[in-house]
């Protein structure tokens, strides 16, 4: 029996006498074979097994031999090591490349780290650096979105609370409320879970306004923005910030671009106001809201609407992007405010009244104006 649970981890590992004290052979980790043995003084204990291996698995694990021997020692049986023993080489071999950083974390940590990832599943690991310091844990959510909590173990693991972050709408920070000794690994794990599916729906709205819109800003969203400026044309946009706790409530909307296009737009939303349904898409409701489609992602390109200020000629601009606009409905070009307000600034012929700067817009000469912006 034990002997076939064997055979089907390491096929190439096999007993050297009756008694299956000795073993000898190859083990094979990911598509590299490692000769391994593994010697037990006494029948069915591995309390004084010992293990060797070639010098170059040894290259790869020689940080890890005291927990490897300790872990070994601890086994039920040797089929339940080898597991074990395979999915660390795995994970080490696949992280050697970007650390090189020494042991920094006490003896007992480590083993009781290695202990709790292989009762959570080595497959929810997505990532450790070689001092096991930081550990990445991963999950899928009902859409399939991959979700990953980062954790900082100290030397003092587990009696203070390691620190945690993880690309979500608000900081995540493990409370702790339930901790099962010897387990904490797997309660941040849990507690990351529940925090992943609460925002589930935030999520699907997000993903809604993303799939069918162009986004201009943020440039590379991530799963904890929870605003997005959406192209509507006519160089105009939309800043919608979602409610995390309420994703279908009407969204805080802040129209942008040029005035005579942006009225109207505005008119629209304020008139149409009790008409949002959180029954319906956010986006079905906006359009309702505005009178008016967003650009759809099949028949129309990105560089449609981000298009760059008139005076650079670059679309961002110190991370900014052009959000001042010329009002005459024929123009409209647009403009970073800082570019039209240094524009107008330096020209003789504008003129400033309170804290507004009017000059002649550098396309077609109809009046501009902008908001002063005070030196920073
Ligand atoms: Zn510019
Ligand atoms: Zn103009």
């Amino acid at each position: 029996m034990q002997n076939e649970a064997l055979f089907s981890i390491c096929p190439l590992l096999l007993p050297q006498d009756k008694n299956g004290l000795t073993y000898d052979g190859f083990i094979e980790i990911n598509e590299q074979t490692f000769r391994v043995s593994i010697v037990q003084p006494n029948v069915g204990s591995l309390k004084d097994a010992s293990i060797s291996c070639s010098w170059r698995l040894w290259n790869i694990l020689h940080h890890y031999q005291d927990v490897i021997k300790q872990r070994l020692h601890q086994s039920e049986n040797l089929a339940s090591f080898l597991v074990e023993f395979k999915n660390l080489v795995e994970k080490l071999v696949k992280c050697k490349q970007d650390d090189t950083g020494q042991l920094s974390l006490p003896l007992d940590t480590y083993s009781l780290l290695i202990s709790e990832l292989e009762h959570i599943g080595w497959h929810k690991l997505a990532y450790t650096n070689e001092s096991f310091n930081i550990i990445k844990l991963k999950m899928r959510d009902a859409r399939d979105r991959e979700h990953i909590v980062t954790v900082h173990v100290s030397a003092e693991y587990p009696d203070i609370l390691p620190k945690c972050s993880a690309d979500v709408p608000e900081p995540f920070h493990f409370k702790g409320s339930k901790i099962t000794e010897g387990r904490l690994l797997e309660c941040i794990y849990n507690e990351f879970c529940e925090i992943i599916s609460s925002h589930e729906l935030f999520w699907n709205v997000m993903d809604e306004i993303d799939q069918n819109c162009w986004i201009l800003e943020p440039e590379h969203p991530t799963r904890a923005d929870a605003s997005r400026r959406v192209a509507l044309g006519n160089n105009t946009s939309l800043l919608v910030r979602i409610n995390v706790q309420h994703p279908k409530m009407m969204p805080e909307c802040h129209l942008m671009g040029a005035d005579s296009i942006v009225m109207k737009l505005r008119e629209n939303m304020n008139k149409n106001l009790h008409q949002w349904d959180p029954e319906i898409p956010v986006l079905e409701n906006l359009e309702k809201l505005l009178e008016t489609k967003f650009p759809s992602r099949q028949t129309t390109k990105k560089e449609d609407f981000s298009l760059e200020c008139g005076i650079c000629y670059a679309y961002r601009l110190d991370n900014a992007i052009p959000e001042s606009a010329c009002d005459d409905p024929r123009c409209g070009q647009p403009f970073h405010t800082s570019c039209l307000y240094e524009w107008l600034r330096a020209l003789p012929s504008s003129r400033q009244s309170f804290n507004i700067i009017f000059g002649e817009c550098p396309y077609c000469n109809k009046v501009i104006l902008q908001k002063v912006q005070f030196d920073r």
